[in-house]
């Protein structure tokens, strides 16, 4: 179904059937759903649109993810550009060890760095799907959500005014610092919270990869992680006390750190580079029950946070738009409520899975550097039994694959 529109300047209220908040990457698969089935949407972001092509994040997407984006006709660039990985490797002790997840399970996992798919998707949605989409608005505000005529205000950035755009429906995709999930009411929706206590440097250098895998080091100093992003940049993470500064990483104290937590014996020492990313992330999770109030539907991490120790975030934030695009779809065009109806309870089988897997994988790296001698034992413990029961590789290999098709 597709409505009548107004030009977003012209100060009378607009209608548009769904109004999205966020253009990351829940929100921009959601707007090119809805275009490709000719129906209208508007989509709010903060920033610019150079910002959002330009921030660096995520770079690990399953199997499942990228067919379910070539699908909607999405992963065009993906397809031919992205690496394909097929293992990753265990390092401590000084030692390392293989786990080959595409030999047990047959799929494998796709390494496209986030600024360059979110580039795909909003060239796709605003310049070739026609897509409505405004920048750098301000002081977003939701309205009347348990009524059958929403609306959102926002502040146009070139004029000052306040606008008014009327809806049917509103998408709340503004990640984890929006301001969607505040407009539910506290007795309507359940917040669970898990915080880690540790911090995660989170840093990309200008290097190419030290390794053809992902490389997780447990060191008794804390946790290292080696991600390839492209043949020139690489990902990398230092655990460190939740709350750090930065500034307390000066990039020889970083590459000292990095080259001891990820050193073995039989390889060269990791290649060095330009730190183009230093930040401090303090490790949390939440979900929200259920991801809907009213007209206003939640998806990505404005709905369930995950720490990126799994790389789960992108992943759960595309399956939330797949699933709410199609409802919308077949709402707006047929009537049909089905999607709409099931899509916080078809969400969240997958979203309490990841949150176990990355529960479950924290242990693994942060016991080792915990201080204490329980936590560290149990954590070689499910080492061993990784890498020395077949049945216990296997089910590693599917979780860490979102392969379970039964969510
Ligand atoms: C360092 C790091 C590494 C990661 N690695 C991985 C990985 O390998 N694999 C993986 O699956 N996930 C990973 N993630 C998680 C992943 O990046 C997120 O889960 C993903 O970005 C969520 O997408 P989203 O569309 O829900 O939200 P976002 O990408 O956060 O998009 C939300 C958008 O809303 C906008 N916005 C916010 N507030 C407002 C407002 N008030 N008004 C209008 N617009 C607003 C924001 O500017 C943004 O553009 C990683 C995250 C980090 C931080």
């Amino acid at each position: 179904m597709t409505s009548p529109t107004l030009h977003p300047d012209s100060g009378a209220p607009q209608h548009f059937p769904v109004v999205i908040v966020g253009a990351g990457p829940a929100g921009l698969t959601i707007g090119n759903i809805l275009r490709a089935a000719s129906v209208d949407c508007l989509v709010l972001e903060m920033e610019t649109r150079e910002f959002i092509e330009r921030r660096p994040r995520a770079g690990v997407i399953e199997e499942w993810a990228v067919r379910g984006l070539e699908q909607r006709g999405l992963a065009t660039n993906l397809l031919a550009r992205a690496e394909r990985h097929t293992e990753c490797e265990f390092r401590f002790g000084g030692r390392r060890y293989r786990f080959g997840y595409a030999q047990l399970t047959g799929t494998h996992h796709w390494v496209y760095p986030q600024p360059l798919l979110v580039t795909d998707l909003v060239r796709e949605y605003a310049d070739v799907r026609g897509g409505a989409v405004r920048f750098e608005v301000r002081d977003v505000a939701l309205h009347d959500l348990d009524t059958d005529h929403p609306s959102v205000t926002y502040t146009d950035p070139e004029t000052g005014q306040q606008q008014v755009v009327r809806c049917d429906f509103v998408a709340g995709c503004d990640g984890g610092r929006g301001v969607t999930r505040t407009a539910l009411p506290p007795e309507r929706a359940h917040i669970s919270r898990q915080d880690y206590g540790i911090g995660w440097l989170a840093l990309l250098a200008e290097a190419p990869p030290s390794s053809d895998c992902v490389l997780f080091g447990m060191h008794p100093r804390g946790f290292a992680g080696h991600m390839p992003r492209s043949p020139e940049v690489t990902r990398y993470y230092l655990e460190c006390p939740p709350g750090d500064a930065p500034e307390n990483w000066p990039d020889d104290r970083v590459w000292t750190e990095l080259q001891a937590r990820l050193g073995v014996e039989d390889r060269p020492p990791l290649t060095q580079g330009r730190l183009i990313e230093k930040r401090v992330l303090d490790m949390h999770n939440y979900v929200i029950e259920p991801m809907v109030f009213g007209r206003l539907f939640l998806a990505g991490d404005a709905a369930h946070l995950t720490a990126p120790i799994a790389a789960k975030g992108m992943n759960l934030a595309l399956n939330d738009a797949f699933l709410l695009g199609d409802a919308l779809v077949a709402y707006l065009t047929k009537g049909d409520g089905t999607g709409l109806d099931g899509y916080s309870a078809a969400c969240l089988g997958r979203v309490w899975d990841y949150q176990e897997f990355s529960m479950w994988l924290s242990e693994v790296y942060h016991g080792t550097s915990s201080g204490d001698p329980y936590r560290a034992g149990t954590t070689l413990a499910r080492l061993r039994r990784l890498f020395g029961s077949p049945a216990a590789g296997m089910a590693f290999a599917e979780q860490y694959l979102g392969k379970n098709a039964d969510y």
